[in-house]
């Protein structure tokens, strides 16, 4: 294990966990998702049936007025009628009554309907309405369930950060500066990664080699006695990631099973 990067590993498991609860803190407003869709929904629900209740009372009421309108011509043609000299005159006043009379009922007829069909919406809004409140209901208890969670996070991150704060002063400046500035370009956390084993499956069959820990591009032989020397900071070739080697790591990549 090298000397130079030793130090940074405490503080790169620390910076992986942070990253850990960083991305699961981001995540969490997510989760309120599916509740506030549903709340939406019936939102749209209780305002669809509202409308519709209300073309119908409009409907209503024009026909209302109709029917009072033709009620009106009826009395003023049973009055007219009164005044009617002869008895063709007056079969005629009756005649041009009942037509009208016959409109009356179809228009009345046509009332009723809409009187029971603004009933049947009135109780659907009723159901609609208590859908609503439950999915507000819901909303509620979710949003403080995922708020206390949110809190919690940001508590152990302020914990880990502290931790962190800690760590650094026992690192050497210069390392720790090539440290930060690959991790802050790097978005899963980690800046000092491993040489791992790898198994590549080829023609000639299973060819085992060491790579990168963050990208698995392979690393040379040179960079691998490089870094066992451990005498200088070597970076992998594909994600420029510090690289470390374990001391734990058998030799030859070929006596290690995948
Ligand atoms: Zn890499």
């Amino acid at each position: 294990m090298s000397k130079i990067v030793k130090p940074l590993l405490p503080l790169q498991d620390l910076d992986l966990e942070i990253h850990r609860l960083r991305t699961l803190r981001e995540e969490k407003p997510r989760e309120l998702g599916g509740v506030e869709e549903r709340v939406r929904r019936t939102q749209g629900n209780v305002e669809a049936i509202k409308e519709e209740i209300r073309t119908l009372r409009l409907e209503i009421q024009k026909r209302e007025h109709l029917v009072r309108e033709l009620d009106d011509k009826i009395a003023k043609l049973t009055n007219q009628s009164m005044g009617a000299k002869k008895n063709d005159e007056y079969q005629a006043f009756l005649k041009e009554i009942s037509g009208v009379k016959a409109d009356r009922a179809r228009v009345e007829d046509g009332l009723l309907d809409l009187m029971f069909q603004a009933d049947e919406k009135a109780k659907l809004e009723k159901v609609r309405a208590g859908e609503l409140r439950e999915a507000e209901a819901s909303y509620a208890v979710m949003k403080q369930r995922v708020e206390a969670e949110i809190a919690e996070l940001d508590r152990e991150l302020a914990a880990l950060e502290g931790r962190r704060a800690e760590l650094l002063s026992g690192i050497e400046r210069e390392i720790l500066a090539l440290y930060e500035r690959i991790l802050r370009v790097k978005e899963d956390g980690l800046a000092l990664a491993p040489v791992a084993h790898y198994q590549a499956i080829e023609d000639e069959g299973a060819r085992n080699y060491w790579g990168c820990g963050g990208c698995s591009v392979e690393v040379t032989a040179q960079m691998v006695n490089e870094l066992r020397q451990g005498r200088e900071v070597i970076f992998c070739r594909s994600c420029s990631r510090m690289l470390y080697w374990k001391d734990e790591s058998p030799r030859e990549p070929a006596e290690s099973k995948p």
